[in-house]
């Protein structure tokens, strides 16, 4: 398992993450256990912000909060300077109630309902990013009855994908986001936006996907987006203040994965910004980007115990553990690929190949397959590495198993920011209705 951030191996064998022993970790929180590496989380945001300083463009580095949304990590983000975007309504609680200022809060989403509406208004957020025109007419209309003037940008398809190594130049006609550049929808949707009183239109948003190795398709969008604005200002007059890039800046899950440094996609972005937004307005837009995945994904590392094993012979040896597809779906919704390594004997030669299985009843649970290890037995200690993002925040509680606790480590502390669940947490929004509460007596 490639070791990052502040992981390492002790004297005693033992992977340590923010100098905390990881067999202590155990010992104190249980496992399932998702570890953060605070620092390495820190050192990712200032990585962003110190880039676009050396760019000097006015920019707003904006942590997508799906990745991973508890308020411990809001609070870090709003302590590096960050924005955040939301979502929901539960996203946008999280924040206010971790104290992040409202007007750092972008507001995403293609289907916010009137009352999430209410709620970001009430808060007064900084910015949502309209993504259809119900939505524009509602806000319009909701913000007209509460006498606000509300800051939008216009979520655009520029008719670029981008996965990982390919990026695809296509009609994206066919996305359930945005307005489409190449159809005309979106310069409609700028002249009804411009034209609404409680509007006030800041520019545009565009997303191209996510883990994302390559330049190409942003500096692709960046040229789209460009000419747009272009024909928006000959022909509405309309200019745009800020510009949106997104995220999907990839990051190393796996040995092979080699996204680019985070300064060097900041470079490529505000590059391009410079060379196609030339003379469009006065002043060069303000370039915002909503990193999610690099910011946390490499500083989570997910601690399991491990419990019985099956070894077919000639065929595979499974290794349960006492998690599985409730703290990390991504293996089973997506055929992601993990690295791990056995955190109380991670000195020991590798001496055979398992996989690492869940413990749900389902037999698409597996976690990893084929990953060489030490000789596993019941009790070792199994370290998941790169789980910080869409892990936790894609957690379910199926087959009613307890969502586990997070802990962030730093300096040798390993400080808890989400408590376990507890088996009362597992029932408690049940309601067993009176007609069925008879309780039947045996005798
Ligand atoms: C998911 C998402 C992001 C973050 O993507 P990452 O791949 O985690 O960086 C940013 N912006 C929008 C609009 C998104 O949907």
């Amino acid at each position: 398992m490639f070791l990052h951030g502040t992981s390492r191996i002790n004297d005693r064998g033992h992977l340590e993450i923010g100098g905390c022993d990881t067999v202590d970790l155990q010992a104190q929180f249980g496992t399932p256990l998702y570890v953060v590496d605070e620092q390495l989380v820190r050192q990712r945001c200032r990585e962003y912000t110190e880039a676009f300083k050396a760019s000097g463009l006015k920019f707003q580095v904006a942590y997508a909060s799906k990745a991973f949304c508890v308020m411990a990590m809001c609070r870090l983000a709003e302590e590096e300077g960050l924005s955040l975007d939301v979502v929901s309504d539960g996203e946008l609680y999280t924040a206010l109630q971790a104290g992040f200022p409202a007007d750092r809060i972008h507001f995403h989403g293609n289907n916010k309902t009137p009352d999430e509406i209410e709620m970001a208004l009430d808060a007064r957020i900084g910015c949502f990013v309209v993504d259809n025109e119900i939505e524009l007419r509602m806000l319009q209309a909701i913000a007209a009855r509460k006498e606000q003037r509300v800051k939008i940008l216009l979520r655009v398809t520029p008719g670029v994908e981008a996965h990982t190594h390919e990026y695809i130049s296509t009609g994206q006609t066919d996305s359930k986001f945005g307005f489409d550049i190449g159809n005309g929808s979106a310069y409609e949707a700028v002249k009804l936006a411009a034209s609404q009183p409680n509007l006030e239109l800041l520019g545009l948003h565009s997303h191209i996907g996510s883990q994302i190795f390559e330049v190409e398709g942003f500096q692709m969008a960046i040229q789209r987006v460009a000419e747009f604005s272009r024909t928006v200002k000959e022909g509405l007059s309309v200019t745009f203040s800020v510009i949106n890039l997104g995220g999907g800046f990839g990051i190393r899950y796996v040995e092979g994965e080699t996204p680019l440094h985070v300064s060097q996609y900041v470079q490529a972005i505000t590059d391009a910004v410079k060379l196609h937004f030339e003379g469009i307005a006065p002043e060069l837009p303000e370039i915002w980007v909503e990193p999610g995945r690099s910011i946390v994904g490499d500083a989570g590392t997910t601690l399991y115990t491990v419990g019985t094993s099956k070894d077919i012979p000639d065929v595979r040896k499974y290794v349960a553990v006492d998690g599985g597809m409730t703290d990390n779906p991504r293996p089973a919704l997506y055929e992601s690929k993990y690295e791990a390594l056995l955190a109380n004997r991670a000195n020991e030669p590798v001496e055979e190949t398992v996989s690492i299985a869940g413990k749900c009843c389902e037999s698409g649970d597996m976690l990893i397959w084929d990953v060489e290890l030490p000789k596993v037995d019941s009790g070792d200690l199994l370290a998941v590495s790169c789980t910080g993002a869409y892990n936790y925040s894609m957690a379910s509680n199926y087959n009613r198993i307890r969502k586990p606790a997070v802990v962030f480590v730093k300096d040798g502390v390993g400080q808890l920011v989400v408590r376990r669940e507890s088996l009362e947490d597992i029932v408690r929004h049940d309601v067993v209705p009176e007609r069925i509460n008879k309780q039947t007596v045996l005798s």
